[in-house]
């Protein structure tokens, strides 16, 4: 008798699931379709020369350690470099504070690893990134969630939720992802005093705001907690764990992201990554050091940002010329995506059905729910399709949505 494999597996996977979206979207993944579904950065912006550059060098220079294992915890200088990026962002981070990871999504995973059994709370906005209820999805959690508004997770009701002690929160202040809105500054300051007011652990992911194409930056929530808090016993202030990550400003083929967090923190998610994968990739790490040490940032982030706010703003004009009227959709000041929420009793499903006959694709929202609770809200990502794309595509998505509201 074959092994019935499907019997075989253990009994934490059983939460995880193949979305149906996610099956939906590939078979959809041809060359004549446009899409607005995947979280990808333009192509168009990967510093390729200068990668291939630095790969280079570090091969000439250093090729027999850059291809050697390394320590877990990250290459030290890359970690200095992260903890620079965090005291000059006023937070009062040391290497010891800093675990490089393979991207934020393996942050996500071993933060999901190390902090929570199975039954605690992850209190998180709705609607949250589905990158994390996926990583998440194997450790039985249960999700308390608390609404977003155009100012981001609404304050009011939290403390109640708070009250009833969840074990961790996660939150996305900054062009949010799905919905791209900023969390404003006054509640920033009402979360944190809350948070720790109740001695809840924040995850704050980040990758985004370093993609900001108008405002004056707001303070993380890192920054802000350290000022409010009293330090623990390493020094480490507030309650705050922060996640950045070089996917959005180099490229995410690199698999590089950061976790600061405190040092006897990161020491016990040292071990949970030891077994996960060693250490992340050290050729990697060797390339973005020589990149970031040279100042690549600096300079290529605001052409990231030029390209993006173009994009941005050609899909804005476009929906408001084309999108029937009862669909309200953000206006993001940054990121990678916006948000659209059609008439309440509308599914995006069934339109993203329609949308798939017309060639054009967007992620329905109920993925980014814990529970799938809400049906009529969809997003679409204005960084990875070309500006002719986005004209196209619009113009048919604004067909489909005109001919389901019957406008
Ligand atoms: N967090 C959020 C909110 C994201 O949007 C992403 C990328 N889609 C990640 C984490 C993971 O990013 P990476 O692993 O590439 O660093």
């Amino acid at each position: 008798m074959p092994i019935r494999w499907e019997q075989q597996y253990a009994q934490r996977v059983q939460g995880m699931k193949s979305s149906a979206i996610r099956e939906l979207l590939k078979v959809t993944e041809q060359a004549d379709t446009i899409s607005f579904a995947g979280g990808l950065p333009a192509p168009e912006v990967f510093p390729i020369e200068q990668i291939a550059k630095a790969a280079q060098e570090v091969l000439q220079t250093r090729g027999s350690q850059a291809l050697q294992y390394s320590a877990t915890e990250g290459y030290y200088p890359l970690r200095e470099w992260a903890a620079q990026q965090m005291v000059k962002r006023g937070v009062q981070a040391s290497v010891d504070n800093i675990l490089i990871t393979t991207g934020s999504q393996q942050a996500l995973d071993l933060l999901g690893k190390v902090l929570m059994n199975p039954g605690d709370k992850m209190l998180v906005e709705a609607p949250t990134y589905m990158g994390a209820l996926q990583a998440w999805s194997c450790y039985n959690i249960d999700y308390v969630s608390q609404p977003s508004d155009d100012k981001g997770i609404i304050i009011e009701g939290l403390e109640k939720i708070l009250q009833t002690q969840p074990k961790c929160m996660y939150i996305l202040p900054t062009f949010q992802n799905p919905t791209g809105v900023t969390l404003t500054l006054e509640r920033r300051k009402k979360l944190v005093e809350l948070t720790q007011q109740y001695n809840i652990p924040v995850i704050e992911d980040d990758p985004y705001s370093q993609l900001n194409f108008e405002d004056e930056p707001v303070p993380p929530l890192i920054t802000l907690a350290e000022s409010e808090a009293e330090q623990n016993a390493d020094g480490y202030q507030g309650n705050i764990i922060y996640l950045c990550t070089f996917s959005k400003v180099l490229a995410p083929g690199l698999r590089l992201g950061w976790i600061v967090a405190p040092a006897a923190l990161i020491s016990k998610l040292v071990q949970a990554k030891q077994g996960a994968d060693l250490h992340t990739s050290t050729f990697d790490q060797f390339i973005a050091y020589k990149l970031v040490s040279d100042g690549l940032l600096e300079e290529h982030t605001p052409y990231i940002c030029d390209t993006y706010r173009a994009r941005r703003d050609l899909m804005l004009a476009l929906m408001d010329e084309h999108f029937p009227p009862g669909i309200n959709w953000t206006r993001p000041k940054g990121g990678m995506f916006l948000w659209v929420t059609l008439p309440e009793g509308m599914n995006s499903m069934d339109i993203l059905k329609d949308a798939v006959e017309q060639k054009i694709i967007f992620v329905p929202g109920t993925s980014f729910y814990p529970y799938g609770e809400v049906k009529n809200t969809l997003r679409l990502n204005f960084s990875n399709a070309s500006p002719g794309q986005i004209e196209q595509g619009i113009a048919r998505l604004g067909r489909v949505l005109r001919k389901a509201i019957g406008k």
